[in-house]
Order: C-alpha cells, then sequence, then structure tokens
C-alpha cells in the first residue's frame, strides 16, 4: 500500500504522530472520527506563498469554505492573512475572530439580499458581484444605506482549468462570473452608478488546479481585459486570482507557488495595482486528517470490506466527486496487503471512503487516517442518518486543542418541538 508522504503526519516506531503527538493519545480522549490539524502545516503553508510573491504588492485571503474553523482562520489572520467569505455565516464566522472587516472579501454567485447588507454594513474591503443584476441590487441597498459599495466584478474568462467537472468554474458554461466579452460594457455601465465603486477585477477558474497553463492563460486574458477599462477611465486597485492551486492527494504532482509566481509575475507586475489570491484547498487541505475506527471487516463473495465510523457526513468528498484521500493505519501492524472498499455505516451505496483501495490488512477496532482531510471535509458535513459533527483537534508541537468537541443528541434536536396542535 501507499503511504502519504507529509512532514506534519509521520510514523514514529509505527505510530501514526501529528507533530510531536501520537494520534492514538488523541483519539483516546476525543474518540472517532475526529478531525486533526496541523498548526504548523498551516503558517509553513502560508508563508511558503506569501514568500513566492513577495516581488509585488500582494495580499493572500484565505477562503474559508475550504475550513472555517475559528482557529484555523484566526492562524491565518495573525499571519496578516485576510478572509475570502462566500455566505454571512461564513462573515459571521470572520467577524468572530476580531478580524478588521477591511481584511474580508464577499463572494458568492447568488448573495441574497441580506447578505448584500450585512456585508456593506460591516464595511468589508470589497463585495465580488457575478452578475449585471447583482450590481443593480447592490448599488441599490448601498443608496439605501447611504453607502458606495467598493465593488469587484468576476469575470469568467473561459480557459479549461482541466479539473473535475464539478470544480471547474471558468468555462463559460459555468454559472460563475459574467462573460468577458460583456465585462468592458458592464464596468463602463457600473462606473456610472452613484452608489457602487468598481475597485477590483475577479476570477477563479476553479479547484484543485494542478497545472499553471490555465493560470498563465486566464491571467493574461485578464490583464489584457484590466487595461481596456483603465483605457476607458477606470482605474483598478485590486486584481484578484482567485484560488484554485491544486494539492497532492495521491501521485499529482502540482505546480510549487515559486513556479505560479515565475510563470505570471512579468504581467502582474506590469498591472501596477494590488494583487490578490484566495488560495483555500492549498493552505489547508493537507494539513489535516480524519482519524476513524475500524468497525467491522468483511467479505461480500471475492470483495472486502472494511466498514469504518467515518461516512459521506465527515467526508463527502469521495462520494460527489469520486474524489481520492490516501487510507493508512494509525498504528503500522500487519505487513500483507489486501483491496478493498473502505465505507461508511450510513444508508446508502455513495457512502464510501475509497473503492477497490489496496490497503494494510487489519482488524476491527484498528484505527486508519484518512489523509487531506484539513480541507473540504468538516466544512462539508452533515447531520444525516442523524449522525453527529466529530470533533476538531489542532495540534501544536506537543500539544493538543480541542477546538470544537463532538455535537450532541441535543444539537441535533436544536429547537425542533412537537406541536401539540398536529395531533
Ligand atoms: C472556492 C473558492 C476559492 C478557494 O478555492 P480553492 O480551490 O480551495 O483554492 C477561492 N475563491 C472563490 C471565489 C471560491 O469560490
Amino acid at each position: 500500500m501507499k503511504y502519504f508522504n507529509s512532514n506534519y503526519f509521520t510514523y514514529r516506531n509505527n505510530q501514526l504522530f501529528c507533530e510531536e503527538v501520537p494520534i492514538q493519545k488523541i483519539i483516546k480522549k476525543v474518540g472517532t472520527p475526529a478531525y486533526i490539524y496541523s498548526k504548523k502545516f498551516f503558517i509553513d503553508r502560508y508563508n511558503e506563498f506569501t514568500e513566492a510573491f513577495k516581488n509585488v504588492n500582494h495580499s493572500i485571503f484565505f477562503a474559508i469554505k475550504s475550513n472555517f474553523n475559528l482557529n484555523v482562520i484566526k492562524l491565518f489572520s495573525n499571519l496578516s492573512a485576510g478572509l475570502d467569505v462566500n455566505s454571512a455565516g461564513e462573515l459571521h464566522r470572520a467577524l468572530k475572530i476580531g478580524i478588521n472587516p477591511q481584511k474580508l472579501l464577499f463572494s458568492g454567485v447568488g448573495k441574497t439580499r441580506r447578505e448584500i447588507e450585512e456585508a456593506l454594513k460591516n464595511n468589508v474591503l470589497m463585495l465580488k458581484a457575478e452578475s449585471e443584476e447583482e450590481i443593480y441590487l447592490i448599488d441599490q441597498i448601498a443608496h439605501q444605506l447611504a453607502k458606495v459599495a467598493p465593488l469587484a466584478i468576476r469575470v469568467n474568462p473561459n480557459v479549461d482549468a482541466q479539473t473535475h467537472p464539478y470544480i471547474s468554474t471558468g468555462l463559460a458554461k459555468n454559472k460563475f462570473g459574467i462573460s468577458s466579452d460583456e465585462a468592458l460594457r458592464i464596468y463602463k455601465d457600473a462606473a456610472k452608478l452613484k452608489n457602487v465603486r468598481p475597485v477590483g477585477i475577479d476570477m477563479h477558474i476553479g479547484s484543485q488546479i494542478t497545472s499553471i497553463e490555465p493560470y498563465k492563460e486566464a491571467v493574461q486574458k485578464m490583464a489584457d481585459l484590466f487595461f481596456e477599462i483603465k483605457a476607458n477611465g477606470i482605474e483598478l486597485e485590486h486584481f484578484d486570482i482567485g484560488g484554485g492551486m491544486g494539492v497532492t492527494y495521491n501521485d499529482e504532482i502540482p505546480f510549487k507557488p515559486k513556479e505560479l509566481a515565475e510563470a505570471i509575475l512579468p504581467t502582474l507586475k506590469k498591472l501596477n495595482c494590488e494583487i490578490m489570491f484566495e488560495p483555500g484547498r492549498f493552505l489547508s487541505a493537507n494539513g489535516g486528517i480524519l482519524a476513524t475506527e475500524i468497525l467491522y471487516t468483511k467479505k461480500n463473495g471475492d470483495k472486502n470490506f472494511l466498514v469504518v465510523d467515518a461516512s459521506m457526513t465527515d467526508i463527502l468528498r469521495p462520494s460527489i466527486y469520486g474524489a481520492y484521500h490516501h487510507i493508512q493505519p494509525i498504528e503500522k501492524n500487519g505487513t500483507d496487503d489486501i483491496i478493498a472498499d473502505v465505507v461508511g455505516p450510513v444508508c446508502e451505496s455513495g457512502d464510501f471512503v475509497a473503492k477497490d483501495r489496496e490497503i494494510v490488512k487489519c482488524k476491527s477496532g484498528e484505527f486508519l487516517a484518512i489523509m487531506s482531510a484539513g480541507a473540504y471535509s468538516m466544512v462539508m458535513s452533515s447531520n444525516y442518518n442523524g449522525r453527529r459533527r466529530g470533533p476538531e483537534i489542532i495540534v501544536d508541537k506537543d500539544k493538543f486543542f480541542i477546538t470544537r468537541s463532538r455535537e450532541t443528541f441535543e444539537h441535533l434536536l436544536y429547537d425542533e418541538k412537537i406541536i401539540n396542535e398536529l395531533f
């Protein structure tokens, strides 16, 4: 079987550690399934990214939809990152850590009136509009609040990010942004409105992008547009490249930030404005694991199954994208490998973590680590089948901290009540 190569999750005497803490020690305390994050990973990743672009005026906005744990976002914010939020709920979380709202971007293809109001009342750095109708609504709401809304328009550069169709966003056929053919006219119209001020241009072409070409192509298209807009008297202050930088889950070899910088810096420097990035997955995915217990092992015909206590409610990516996550034992015992499906307890055939996976033979009661669970894992969790969300733990060297505990059954009921009149 293959083991994931990480400097943050390593084996010592056959025991998996996160930094200096044995995973066993954590799960003894909090049980499984549990999300476990390495603080050092987040810091090192952020520093690697910002270092690569140090020769250009830039800001990094962590896309908190990938991991919105308050402590994770505060770690990035303390490193001077801003945050990219996608909803009023994410805005609420971001404000909870006491971040300056001028370090917040508000994104999203379908912002509600209320979300636009919240963003404006809280003075976020800018709202990213994704349609003409939205621009007019933002103008109207800003007028009512006696404000001028700082606006970036998300332009769809129509490039193929060569990623999974569900996470490709920069093609004309995708729902995101406005078409680049219409962008200039829309900028000119927006500039005439009293209560919006176009300050930026934005793109986000997809997620888990592993090659530089789509970025090169899109940045070039957007830069041409930036200068066209400028020639029409609209000076933009920000050029936002979005996120999407891919990571290794299996055997992908994604580009390094430094390589991306080398490819696009010459174009970026000519713009003479602030460059923005919104990485999510890049900063978080490989900083976490999901620890799970093997409940049962069984064989149906020729097929081996490991039934684990983590499911699609804890890590949805395999079910919806067929995504790959390495799975490896928390204590290395066996030597022989088997081919098995690793499945959860939920009543859906789509509830699997891995299919036909080569994995070392293990027994019920042993624990597995589902790797690369720092992004799009906890944030996509659900209570389907009456399941409680698991705890999130952050490891800092030889200490670990429970940042939220497992949900209780009370959480599941919230304020639901029996209505006597119905019976
Ligand atoms: C999802 C998203 C991101 C982050 O994407 P990653 O692939 O996790 O880097 C950034 N910006 C916007 C607008 C997004 O929707």
